[in-house]
């Protein structure tokens, strides 16, 4: 007979471990099931300068520490990717690559993905990055380019400025994204350029990326540069995968729910990026979680 949890959580990552700590604190049984690593996409992350409390700490520290603090406190996690989610008025099945689970509440934390930019032999040059703290020791005393103009790709530019021999900032427009205390701590830093209102038309290499093709979409010169890395950076999709077939999700594929993080079916509740809202921070990751196992809690005792 599959495990039956009160509350099973899809997602690893500040606002699934979070919703695990305060769902452990009520004294209901939960599982978290996460698909690729603990932490989501702050644990890739050099450096986070905005959680308050915290001043500065590196989001694989800041991860391993949440992860701490729910095991800690009882939740049980496992590394399972979710094939699908059968729900019942008041049981959901939760089918994943290793086992089947019952749980009388699903919190969907299921985050985001990369987007990426299109181009032939992105998935297949070695080379082509989407995490800087996790590759950019391969690309050490290298010129390498990042592309994007958002936080993440101002962030990542910063970290590899201290591996590689030059970093390269291709952004499409003439104005950058990302916080203006990070533009800013670039443009003072030697081996940093920036390379504005300009797109990649093509990566080139055999197996190994070797330079990329650039358009400016001002002038439309056409202009070429070496670099063996290329982290992108533009963005992120939210998992629509599991969400889609359960809850009403909007036309970008994100679930909509209230702020408390109620979705259009009963006993399914939703946090941290995958929810449709304006602000997507650590910091609101993790207020949803609290959110979410607040009112699915609640959902717990009032079934029962
Ligand atoms: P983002 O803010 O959405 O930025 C994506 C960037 O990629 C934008 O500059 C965008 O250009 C560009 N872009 C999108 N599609 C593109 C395409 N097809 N071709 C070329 N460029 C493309 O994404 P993010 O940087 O991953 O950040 C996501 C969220 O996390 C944001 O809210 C961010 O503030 C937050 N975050 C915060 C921190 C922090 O420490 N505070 C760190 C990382 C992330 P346009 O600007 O022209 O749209």
């Amino acid at each position: 007979m599959a495990e039956h949890f009160d509350i099973l959580i899809v997602g690893g990552g500040p606002a699934g471990l979070t919703a695990a700590i305060y769902a452990r604190r009520a004294g209901k049984t939960v599982l978290l099931l996460e698909k690729e690593g603990f932490g989501g996409q702050i644990a890739s992350s050099p450096r986070v300068e905005n959680y308050p409390g915290l001043p500065a700490i590196s989001g694989a520290e800041l991860a391993d520490q949440l992860y701490s603090q729910a095991e800690a406190l009882g939740a049980r996690m496992e590394l399972e990717e979710v094939q699908r989610i059968e729900s019942a008025p008041a049981v959901h099945t939760v089918v994943t690559d290793y086992g089947t689970y019952t749980a009388g509440v699903i919190i969907l934390a299921t985050g985001m993905k990369h987007r990426k930019l299109g181009l032939a032999g992105e998935d297949t040059l070695k080379g082509v990055s989407y995490c800087a703290v996790c590759d950019g020791a391969f690309y050490k005393n290298q010129d390498v380019a990042v592309c994007g103009g958002g936080n993440t790709a101002l962030q990542d530019a910063l970290f590899l400025s201290g591996l590689c021999r030059s970093v390269t900032i291709i952004h499409r427009r003439d104005e950058l994204r990302g916080d203006p205390i990070l533009t800013q701590q670039l443009r003072e830093t030697a081996n940093v350029r920036f390379v504005l209102s300009t797109v990649i038309t093509e990566l080139f290499g055999d197996a190994s990326l070797t330079g990329l093709t650039l358009q400016n979409l001002v002038t439309g010169e056409v202009s070429s540069i070496s670099v063996s890395g290329l982290f992108e950076a533009v963005g992120q999709m939210p998992e629509r995968r599991l969400s889609e077939s359960l809850v009403s999700v909007d036309e970008g594929g994100f679930v909509r729910s209230g702020e408390d993080c109620v979705t259009s079916r009963p006993g399914v509740f939703v946090a941290g990026d995958c929810r449709r809202k304006e602000v997507r921070q650590l910091t609101t990751a993790c207020a949803d979680g609290a959110v979410a196992a607040t009112a699915a809690c609640r959902f717990c005792d009032k079934s029962h």
